[in-house]
């Protein structure tokens, strides 16, 4: 039976295979304890076209550079700001330089009113993006993120997409497999410890 990953400590649940699927094939199941999500490949429509394989980032890994960056640290003035932050207020920083620029901000929001889930989601003004301010301490949903992302990019929006390290990895995989330029793309995420079951967090 063919699968995107190889085995299961493979694969961080990034949707990037799903979502580059032209046959719509694959769909994220909880498969074991801890309810995190794996893709499953439905055999009766996959084509064996190898693009999810190939988008995969565990399957082909990009090489790493011996490149120096820079790096630099921030932390913001405003205390408001710094108060309705975890992590120094960088969020809010560079999601503002990108509304403030006609862009539009992707992160992880969590639904308080509802089922206490976390997913992606889009905002394209202040009041939305600071529904997205705060660490949520666990991998959200990622849902149609990625195509809305491309969608964006297409019509020549700058897009700031923050999530988990293999979210954005798995977007910038996504991304060059449908051949759509990342120069109006930015992600920021954060030094990973790895991500709690969600049925714990639930
Ligand atoms: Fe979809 Fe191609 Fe992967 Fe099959 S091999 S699941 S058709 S991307």
């Amino acid at each position: 039976m063919l699968t995107v990953y190889n085995s299961k400590d493979m694969c961080c649940g990034c949707t990037a295979c799903e979502t580059v699927c032209p046959k719509n094939a694959i769909t994220m199941q909880k498969i074991g304890r801890g309810g995190d999500k794996y893709p499953v490949i439905d055999q009766n429509i996959c084509v064996d076209c190898g693009l999810c394989r190939k988008t995969c980032r565990w399957v082909n890994p990009k090489s790493s550079t011996s490149e120096i960056k820079r790096f630099f640290a921030l932390k913001v003035k405003d205390v408001d700001v710094l108060n309705k932050s975890q992590s120094g207020g960088a969020f809010t920083v560079f999601s503002d330089a990108i509304l403030k620029n006609n862009g539009v901000v992707y992160g992880a929001y969590l639904d308080k009113e509802n089922d206490f889930t976390v997913y992606h989601k889009r905002a394209d003004n202040f009041e939305e993006r600071n529904l997205l301010r705060g660490s949520k301490y666990v991998q959200s949903d990622i849902r149609q993120t990625f195509r809305q992302v491309a969608e964006d990019l297409n019509s020549g929006k700058k897009v700031l997409f923050s999530g988990t390290p293999c979210q954005s990895d798995g977007l910038l995989s996504y991304i060059e497999a449908k051949h759509i330029s990342a120069e109006n793309l930015y992600t920021m995420d954060l030094i990973c410890h790895g991500v709690p079951s969600p049925d714990v967090f639930n």
